[in-house]
């Protein structure tokens, strides 16, 4: 029997996909965070429910050869990144088994394989969005950083490796304004204060900035000094935004951006297509990767010039655009709205004429494409994590394309609609991992399906 709070000895025989180390005590499966296969600790049991039980490391006894030091000093306390303790290659083989032990069980396809999860060779600075809250800490200071596990506690950091080594500076400049026109961070728990987060977005391909910042008001005191500092810094920086979100809420941005310095929008060029990007749009935060993602997915594709090519949960076009240039024709959709007019401008900006969006939800738009005669050759879904749907799927597989290729941020519901998609006629062949989001517990998936009489 596990008792809580006395203490084990443990051997971690495996990482849970919320990244938790697991090993047994008497036969019972005992989780224990910052641990990884392979290491001996010495841990206190702090929870026992009725399957499972929770343990704490007191000691690393024998460490695992997989165990590496953090570089970052606050990756115990941020809940931004979660494989920190482990290297590199070895989180690129935990997150390949995440996939495979999702395929197996949830999905039911037995001894499913993916073949590997293609990793960054420098796994550090690779988002391209980042976003800071500002509070106050118990002293009165002002405190920016990331919050900490499971809580709204800021943890400061200044410089996250994750993202570009400029934001630490971005968002010095404005507490510095902060300070020196006198306005407060905004404060949860009594909805008062002003200044709520910097969100700070760059191309990397083109190095330009936009800084977003966030207030709990309608506007900010002075913003000539605001502008001034952050211009100062850089002067990539060349699109400046308050965002208006006054409600009490956990969304990053509210509706309302006002534009005070520089351009509406950033470009940046991705798969050799030009994007324009502006505060609410959906672009992948690893640009490295993504085009990884993007090139693997048109390889299990195989678009030709004759196909009829349908892209479901389009976003902004980037994978359309890029199916485009071999494609006979594309199809994108979105719900988001403003997404749709992004994707259909970012087409008119690189001289694209055979893709079209339109902005509906797939459950709604699919069937109805498909009833109305629509036979795509191949249909790519990239949806959000949640997965696709049944209504969705269905019609899918009854227009028959001969493949299809689906991007998944998710092992879980890709698993769950694959298993839907098998039934209805595809099988899952083929299947590639993309590192999009090192140091963290996710994993972006490329599954190619084919029609099973092809
Ligand atoms: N393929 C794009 C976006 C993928 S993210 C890219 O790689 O950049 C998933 C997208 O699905 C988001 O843009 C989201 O707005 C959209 N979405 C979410 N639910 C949807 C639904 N029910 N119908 C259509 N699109 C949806």
């Amino acid at each position: 029997m596990v008792e809580k709070n006395k203490h084990y000895n443990i051997e971690i025989t495996g990482v849970s996909s919320d990244c938790n180390g697991v090993g047994q005590i008497d036969g019972f499966a005992v989780f224990v965070p910052m641990t990884v296969t392979g290491d001996v600790a010495e841990i206190v049991v702090v929870k026992v429910l009725s399957r499972y039980a929770i343990g704490r490391v007191l000691n690393i006894i024998t460490p695992s050869p997989m165990r590496k030091e953090p570089e970052c000093p606050v990756f115990k306390r941020c809940g931004g990144c979660h494989l920190q303790h482990i290297k590199y290659k070895n989180q690129l083989e935990i997150k390949r088994g995440f996939i495979e032990a999702a395929m197996q069980r949830i999905g039911g396809f037995d001894g499913f394989k993916c073949d590997e999860v293609l990793g960054m060779e420098n796994p550090e600075r690779y988002r391209n969005k980042c976003i800071f809250p500002i509070g106050t800490d118990r002293n009165g200071e002002v405190v920016s950083g990331f919050y900490a596990k499971r809580s709204h506690e800021i943890i400061p950091v200044t410089d996250c490796m994750a993202g570009q080594e400029l934001n630490g500076k971005i968002v010095d400049a404005v507490k510095e304004y902060m300070s020196e026109v006198n306005i407060k961070p905004y404060d949860e728990a009594t909805h008062t204060g002003l200044v709520r987060r910097v969100f700070i977005r760059d191309g990397r391909n083109s190095g330009e900035i936009m800084v977003v910042v966030s207030v709990n008001g309608k506007n900010v005191p002075k913003r000539e000094i605001l502008i001034k500092k952050l211009r100062s810094i850089s002067e990539n920086i060349v699109s400046i935004f308050i965002n208006i979100n006054e409600k009490q809420t956990n969304n990053v941005l509210g509706e309302e951006n006002k534009l005070i310095y520089g351009k509406p929008e950033i470009e940046d060029t991705l798969c050799g297509i030009k994007f324009s990007i502006s505060p609410h749009s959906f672009y992948q935060i690893n640009p490295y990767m993504t085009e990884k993602l993007y090139g693997k997915a048109l390889e299990y594709a195989q678009i030709t010039e004759k196909d009829k090519v349908l892209d479901v949960y389009c976003g902004i076009g980037t994978i359309s655009l890029s199916a485009s240039k071999t494609a006979k024709h594309v199809t994108g959709i979105e719900i988001v709205e403003q997404a749709v007019k992004d994707a259909k401008k970012n087409a008119e900006n690189n001289g694209i004429t055979n893709a079209e969006f339109f902005a509906d939800s797939a459950e709604n738009a699919v069937p109805k494409l498909i009833e109305s005669g629509i036979r795509p050759d191949v249909v790519i879904l990239d949806p959000p994590r949640k997965g696709s749907d049944e209504a969705t799927l269905r019609a899918i597989a009854q227009a028959e394309p001969k493949r299809i290729v689906y991007v998944s941020c998710n092992a879980s519901t890709l698993a769950r609609d694959a298993k839907f998609l098998a039934e209805l006629g595809y099988t899952p062949t083929k299947c590639t991992g993309v590192d999009m989001f090192p140091h963290t517990s996710h994993v972006e998936t490329v599954v190619l399906l084919q029609r099973q009489n092809t």
